[in-house]
């Protein structure tokens, strides 16, 4: 399926096409590199990505590095490694911090034209003068400075000449528009700050509405793709490549962001979660981040589905989080094999069972995927089964063992509990069962039905394992505070104001202290040598991944990526 049939972005590309407005598509995914990508970005990769491809365009990946005081080369090594994960190859790597010559010396033909000047109001000030909804904007004391004055006022806040925050330059369009983003937005800012790929080299920086459309008019974007909260930044946009002269001339398109139930997704968030140690890392595998979500198990092709299927349109719903739960499984059901792992043991001995006996049973490793064939795990007197696998006193309708009762042991025998065996606190601690040689499990045997099936590992060859349980990170409340935060920053960062990049601490409140739970059991023994990143179906718990970060040798470590739909019990 391409980009979303019923796309909007893809029929405008359609029609500039054959229209021959445009001769090639070119798209970009234009992050800032000032923390990871998560699962909402890669909706933005998807779409850019898909879209060029389908019409044999072209994918820049841009890194948008305009705000040095956050940003570092460790982001960028992050973001690149992520997006070729995805599956997805850029045909152009720019930074725009490499174009910061061009900017200024368009910045200059600005002033020239009357277009810009250098304003001496704080970023409080500024603010405060831009007027509301209702009320226009107050023009600032400098807005009609000398061309010359200005030309020199912007040259030595080039060379170094004043202290951050003392001047901005800005644009001189409209403080009684309509458009709060054309009431004199702020182009430039003093900052003396080093940038990770600049240095030194320059202590003014340009404010994303002014830099960001130049950008694409550099690289000869056609169609510059990006998120609601920007619509209203669509006119600056327009306003800065008619101004600055670019001979291309690239055009905004805006969609709804992807965004999850259970899910915090804004990097400042994010952050959060990662200073506070809150969580073990931006890949910890509860977080959304696309680090996180492969460290969890997650598939490239399972995210990709999700974007493809959630569709593009003009509006942001949220998607249910248990959407991408329904594609990681649909991915791995033929993919991973199906062995069995007990994560809370209870030892159970076969007192009819030959002592010092071993036998290897076979044993299909994928029911719905034949070719995946079978493998042999050892039988004998002493076994694990799940602690819930057993009720001394059995509820109504529990089919699983409890004295007296019997069930099968998948791919192995009935057994019969026969006895309880406790500790001095009255905790069960071992069972004594009897098995039926006669029942096993491809014998045919039809004497006689049981109607539960558990699953088993045997107790002399198992491998230890530890098992991570991964519940949200976060409860629902609806995202309207990270909503307000978030075009409170778009309109901050207009201002000029990194203050309102500070974040909103109040989603601290919606953790869920149960997000996470350790145990320890056993897998098979042919798990022994598993990798980081295998992927594994444990039988009725649901699919696993090899963790990368803490398996060590001798020293496995699984995280749960997805129950199994059906539930728990057989
Ligand atoms: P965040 O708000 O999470 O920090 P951002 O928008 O600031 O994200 P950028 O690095 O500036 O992150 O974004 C890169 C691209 O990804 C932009 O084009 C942006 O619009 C897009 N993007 C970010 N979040 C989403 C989302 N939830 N759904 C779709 N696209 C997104
Ligand atoms: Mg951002
Ligand atoms: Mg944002």
């Amino acid at each position: 399926k391409p980009a979303g049939s019923s796309n909007f972005i893809r029929s405008i590309v359609i029609d500039d096409l054959q229209a021959g407005r445009v001769k090639e598509i070119v798209t970009r995914f234009p992050p800032e590199p000032n923390g990871y990508l998560h699962i909402g970005h890669a909706k933005s990769i998807w779409l850019n990505f898909e879209l060029a491809d389908e019409f044999k365009g072209r994918t820049h990946l841009r890194f948008d590095d305009t705000n040095p005081l956050k940003e570092d080369i460790e982001y960028v090594n992050a973001i690149k490694e992520d997006v070729k994960w995805l599956g997805f190859e850029w045909d152009g790597l720019f930074f725009a911090s490499d174009f910061f010559e061009e900017m200024y010396e368009r910045a200059l033909l600005l002033i020239r034209k009357g277009k810009a000047y250098v304003c001496e109001l704080s970023a409080e000030e500024i603010r405060r003068t831009r007027g509301t909804l209702t009320e226009p904007g107050v023009n600032s004391p400098y807005r009609d400075r000398p061309i010359e004055e200005n030309l020199d006022l912007f040259q030595r806040m080039r060379a170094g000449e004043f202290p951050d925050g003392s001047k901005v330059l800005r644009a001189k369009i409209d403080m009684a528009s309509p458009n709060i983003n054309l009431r004199d937005p702020v182009l430039y800012r003093i900052s003396h700050t080093k940038h990770h790929n600049t240095g030194d080299k320059w202590c003014i920086y340009p404010m994303y509405a002014f830099a960001h459309p130049l950008e694409d008019a550099i690289e000869g974007v056609t169609h510059s793709i990006c998120t609601l909260e920007f619509e209203d930044q669509r006119p600056l946009y327009d306003w800065v490549i008619r101004e600055c002269e670019m001979p291309n001339v690239p055009r905004q398109y805006e969609f709804g962001k992807l965004k999850l139930s259970n899910t915090i997704m804004g990097k400042r968030y994010l952050r959060q979660l990662v200073e506070e140690g809150i969580v073990d890392g931006w890949d910890d595998p509860r977080m959304p981040t696309l680090s996180g979500l492969r460290r969890r198990g997650y598939t490239p092709e399972a995210i990709r589905a999700l974007c493809r299927e959630t569709g593009v349109s003009k509006s942001s719903g949220i998607v249910d989080y248990r959407q991408l739960e329904y594609y990681i499984r649909e991915d791995l059901k033929l993919k991973a094999p199906r062995t069995m792992a007990v994560l809370r043991p209870l030892k159970v001995v076969i007192t009819n069972y030959p002592e010092g006996q071993t036998e290897m049973l076979e044993a299909e490793n994928n029911p719905e995927n034949p070719e995946m064939g079978v493998r042999h795990i050892p039988f004998s007197r002493e076994i694990y089964i799940e602690q819930d696998d057993f009720m001394e006193e059995p509820v109504k309708g529990y089919h699983r063992l409890y004295p007296g009762n019997e069930v099968r042991l998948k791919h192995a025998y009935f057994i019969k509990c026969e006895e309880v065996v406790k500790d001095a606190d009255g905790r069960v601690v071992e069972l004594r069962c009897t098995y039926d040689p006669e029942t096993k499990s491809g014998s045919g045997f039809t004497g006689r039905k049981v109607k539960g099936t558990i699953h088993w590992v045997e107790a002399n060859h198992a491998v230890p394992a530890e098992f991570r349980l991964y519940d949200s990170l976060v409860t629902d409340e609806g995202d309207e505070a990270a909503e307000q935060a978030e075009t409170a920053q778009v309109a901050g960062e207009e201002a000029g104001d990194d203050a309102a990049g500070k974040v909103d601490t109040s989603f601290l409140s919606r953790i869920n202290p149960k997000s996470l739970e350790v145990v320890h059991g056993f897998v098979e023994p042919n798990l022994r040598d598993a990798k980081a990143q295998d992927k594994f179906q444990f039988f009725r718990h649901g699919y696993f991944n090899v963790d990368p970060k803490h398996t060590k040798p001798g020293h496995l470590v699984f995280n749960l990526i997805v129950s199994l739909k059906s539930s728990f019990d057989p």
